[in-house]
């Protein structure tokens, strides 16, 4: 299946590591050209280097991007550079633990900084250009937004709200032909889960309790997994589905864990 992706202008936020850099390499794999947007250089600078180094196309822009003003800059950047925008990938997030008792009152307005506020910025300065390619978006959500997690209010609220604005922008921009779709994971074996993990106390135990869990094929999903559903959703390939929500979790967030 060609998904029609040459020449067309990719923005992945945290492009460069885990979930992101699986989306920034599948999309180059596909032909497209790719806009990486983290916050750390070396990071940014290696994953460019392997796609280009594969023949690739890609760029990086260094920033963390919970002020609108680095969102802006991001979509400044790729106009200027490529002349357009076909496709957004909100990917770039955090579990940062910011708890009801543990957190506070300015450390859970960060965390909607850090995890929510780019979404929305980014979409809200793509416009625009998307307007003009006929593109799209895709969101990276998580499956902490229908199961709640404990202990990470800013984290949960930011992909509740990720969800909402799904079906939110989805009718929006409808009359601009412009699709919007989320690919939901549960459990991702990435940088960030690795962190997270590590976090709890018995971590190697709790990993083997979850993963055994996981409904289909007992194993975690692959950032690759991820990456696929979110290139096809980016493609021409995908051109009537829009305001979805897609759950690629192996079946962890819906069937019957008991079994
Ligand atoms: P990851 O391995 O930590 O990669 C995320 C990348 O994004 C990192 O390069 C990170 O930079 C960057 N980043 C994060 N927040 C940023 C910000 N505010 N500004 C600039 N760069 C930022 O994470 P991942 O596991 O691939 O997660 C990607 C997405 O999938 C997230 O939205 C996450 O919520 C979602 N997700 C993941 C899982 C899972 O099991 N892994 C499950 C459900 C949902 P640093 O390295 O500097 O942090």
């Amino acid at each position: 299946m060609d998904l029609n992706l040459a020449n067309k202008v990719f923005i992945v936020t945290g492009g460069a590591k885990g979930i992101g850099a699986a989306i920034s390499k599948t999309i180059s794999d596909e032909k497209g050209i790719v806009v990486i947007a983290g916050r750390n250089k070396a990071d940014n600078q290696a994953m460019v280097d392997e796609i280009v180094k594969s023949g690739g196309t890609a760029s990086y822009v260094t920033a963390e991007l919970g002020t609108a003003e680095a969102c802006r800059e991001v979509v400044d950047f790729t106009v200027e550079k490529y002349g357009q925008i076909d496709g957004l990938v909100n990917n770039a997030g955090i579990n940062d633990g910011v708890g009801l008792e543990n957190g506070s009152p300015e450390k859970f307005f960060q965390s909607l900084e850090k995890n929510l506020s780019h979404y929305y910025n980014l979409a809200h300065y793509a416009l625009p250009h998307l307007k003009k390619t006929k593109g799209n978006i895709v969101n990276i959500g998580s499956k902490v937004a229908v199961t709640g997690q404990g202990r990470t209010s800013g984290y949960a609220a930011s992909k509740g709200a990720v969800n909402a604005l799904t079906r939110e922008w989805a009718v929006e921009l409808l009359p601009y032909a412009i699709r919007v779709n989320t690919v939901l994971p549960a459990e991702v074996w990435t940088p960030l889960y690795e962190n997270w993990i590590k976090t709890l106390p018995n971590p190697e135990e709790k990993l083997a309790q979850i993963v055994a869990k996981i409904p289909l094929e007992k194993r975690m999903t692959t950032s690759e997994e991820i990456a696929d559903m979110t290139v096809f959703l980016l493609s021409s390939r995908s051109s009537h589905t829009t305001g979805q929500i897609i759950f690629v979790d192996g079946g962890y967030s819906h069937l019957d864990r008991s079994i």
